[in-house]
């Protein structure tokens, strides 16, 4: 079992693929929007980011998924690239995040 979030109210861990939500608070009471938002944050951190070709600058492939959450509380999926920082495109859903990083434009002879 591993902990991947570990909140006041709100704790996340992953057993053999599956992933076990648990609510720390009392019953009754409810998971504040900024910690769903921490979660989810560390979920798709932990998420795999296989399927994602390089970072189309650098040529970096430590990558992390980003959840922007907007005023009306819209999400918005990209992609970040941890060694040069550039975001890919912002899209509703994380494969359409995923695949327009994917369809940035790349130098064919950068070194991977
Ligand atoms: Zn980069």
């Amino acid at each position: 079992m591993k902990t991947i979030f570990e909140g006041d109210q709100l704790r996340i861990d992953v057993l053999n693929g599956y992933v076990f939500m648990s609510h720390l608070g009392a019953i009754g009471t409810g998971v504040s929007t900024p910690e769903m938002r921490r979660a989810c944050i560390a979920f798709l951190e932990y998420s795999e980011t296989e399927g994602l070709l390089p970072c189309p600058v650098c040529g970096g492939k430590e990558l992390q998924y980003s959840i922007s959450l907007d005023d009306d509380g819209d999400t918005y999926h990209g992609v970040i690239c941890l060694k040069c920082g550039i975001t890919g495109p912002q899209m509703c859903v994380k494969h359409s995040a995923m695949r327009a990083w994917n369809l940035l434009p790349r130098n064919q002879e950068v070194n991977l």
